[in-house]
């Protein structure tokens, strides 16, 4: 069969190859079952109910926390007589047992959707999630056509495969399969969740591909950095996906089996290594690779579809599952960062982003900062703020929590180069957001698709001016933007001081191990050769150029 791209929207780089795995989709068989084989295929489909139950019910158990509570709310779902009895009914009608399960649990999700009601549409995605787990796993016993349609590789664990969808809501993100090597959507956006959650992953991610990718059968090539998804591909370019794949396959076993080495460079100087998450999949995925706990939990990608503020409750149950797994280890969790590419229907229109947007709404901040401190009380928690201008922010924020509570200032606006020095005393930490401050020092846009280089001399110019800041009030440097895990930035991040890079959880080993190759002294010295140094009691602690 001759190759065929489609065209769709870059989410997440890469090239991936593997069969397609199609949730849902439109391939799912409808022909006729005989009237005898009915009774046998109505006890498949309630025993893929009850299996659906039992996966929903050990994934709470791995998750813990108000997450599992959201995620058994599926399990009780799956066991609700009006949805068993309609999928029984389906099936006495004729239909095989994957189409009996789409249509019922399409049914009901379409009643809740049309209920007008922001919280209950939720649960619609999560019906039709429920109805795609069970179609999964509809035992293909006993129903030779109906078969087809369901996933191509679920028969092989050990197959690459990639998985194809209408669009993947937060459980089925959580949920990854470890054969799932690259993800093709029909819809969403590059900012959604399911987008930022593969790049952490390092997951190559296309959206926007429309329905048709959803016949995809057999092999298919994702190129998340194009925006291509190329079904049926010719034998050179699926053996570069392949190449590119085993590349990716070969960094994760280095960085599991040195995850025990330290980060410290060839002179002993330590730098520590967090992890970027906003879910408990990324969570696992860096501790695994050896990082020392998480500098930046991004807690607004959790309500990007919100119709209102969240509650306290909301946000406790969105944060728990991954403080959870922090216990005893940094946890910087940063308060909502809305407004931009990351602004929720009902603050359709605002201007104001990140910390000045949330001291406008004191009651949702404090609801978030309430959450916050109780979900992260065996934690080493910090709380970090985004977009931050001034002093006086920070000083509003610490007014707010419970004495003790570790403040960090993003420096990500030329404002707050500005006022760094202010802003570091202020602050217990700083951390430098090189995504927005690239772009804001370079003046372009971020979410324009140019790309803005941390290493251009104005941008080091003014993360040297930060490392000044942070030097002189002997307060810890973090780096948390993209540029923490690009090769050539790193030296130079190590150089002006960053103690701390927090990368995407992908990333993590690399950036360990490129840590251990280097020598602290050397990047001193060669920046001091350019007249480029701070000082802290007497010794180079920080270097670059002057701002
Ligand atoms: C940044 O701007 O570098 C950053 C880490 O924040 P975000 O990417 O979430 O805006
Ligand atoms: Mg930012």
């Amino acid at each position: 069969m001759a190759e065929q791209a489609l065209q769709g929207l870059p989410a997440s780089p890469g090239l991936a190859i593997g069969c397609a795995r199609v949730l849902g989709g439109a391939t799912v068989a409808r022909d006729t079952v005989p009237d005898e084989r009915r009774p046998a295929e109505v006890e498949r489909a309630h025993a893929a109910l009850r299996a659906a139950a039992a996966e929903l019910e050990a994934l709470a158990e791995r998750v813990g926390g108000e997450e599992a509570e959201i995620i058994r709310a599926g399990v009780l779902m799956a066991g609700d007589p009006v949805l068993v009895d309609d999928v029984e009914r389906a099936v006495l009608d004729g239909l095989p047992a994957p189409a009996a399960l789409e249509a019922a649990t399409a049914r009901h999700a379409g009643a809740i959707a049309a209920l007008d009601d922001g919280t209950l549409a939720a649960r619609a995605e999560d019906v039709r999630s429920l109805g795609r787990r069970a179609m999964r796993l509809v035992s293909a016993e006993g129903s030779p056509p109906a078969a087809e349609g369901l996933p191509a590789a679920s028969n092989d664990a050990s197959a690459a495969a990639v998985l194809v969808a209408d669009e993947l809501g937060p459980a089925d993100v959580a949920e990854l399969d470890p054969e799932i090597v690259g993800i093709a959507l029909a819809r969403g956006g590059p900012t959604a969740h399911a987008a930022i959650v593969a790049r952490g992953l390092g997951l190559p991610l296309v959206v926007g591909l429309g329905a048709g990718i959803l016949e995809a059968d057999g092999q298919i090539m994702v190129d998340g950095g194009e925006g291509v998804v190329v079904l049926s591909p010719a034998d050179d370019r699926a053996g570069a996906a392949a190449d590119a794949q085993e590349a990716r396959r070969a960094e994760r076993a280095q960085a599991l089996a040195d995850r025990a080495l330290p980060a410290v460079t060839l002179d002993g100087h330590s730098v520590r290594v967090l992890v970027n998450a906003a879910t408990r999949a990324e969570l696992d995925a860096g501790l695994a690779a050896g990082a020392e706990g998480v500098g930046l939990l991004r807690t607004e990608l959790a309500f990007l579809d919100a119709e209102t503020w969240p509650t306290e409750a909301q946000h406790r149950a969105a944060i728990a599952p991954v403080l959870q797994g922090l216990a005893g280890r940094t946890a910087t969790v940063r308060v909502l960062d809305f407004g931009a590419d990351k602004t929720p229907p009902f603050l359709a229109g605002t201007h104001e982003r990140g910390l000045e947007l949330l001291l406008a709404h004191p009651d949702a901040l404090d609801a978030q900062l309430r959450a916050v401190v109780d979900a992260g009380r065996d934690t080493e928690l910090r709380v970090l703020l985004p977009m931050v201008e001034t002093a006086e922010q920070v000083h509003a924020v610490r007014a707010r929590l419970p004495h003790g509570v570790s403040v960090g200032a993003m420096i990500e606006t030329t404002g707050a180069v500005a006022n760094a020095a202010a802003i570091a005393a202020a602050a217990d930490f700083l951390s430098i957001g090189t995504n927005d401050l690239s772009h804001a020092v370079l003046g372009s846009d971020r979410f324009g698709g140019a790309a803005a280089s941390a290493t251009h001399p104005l941008v080091r110019a003014a993360m040297a001016a930060t490392a000044r800041a942070a030097a002189a009030e002997r307060k810890t440097l973090e780096v948390c933007g993209e540029a923490a895990s690009e090769p050539d930035a790193v030296p130079l991040l190590v150089g002006l001081g960053a103690g701390e890079l927090s990368v995407g959880a992908a990333r993590v080993g690399a950036v360990r191990g490129w840590i251990r190759a280097l020598r602290y002294d050397e990047l001193l010295q060669s920046r001091n050769a350019a007249g480029e140094r701070v000082e802290r009691d007497g010794r180079v602690v920080a270097v670059g150029p002057e701002a």
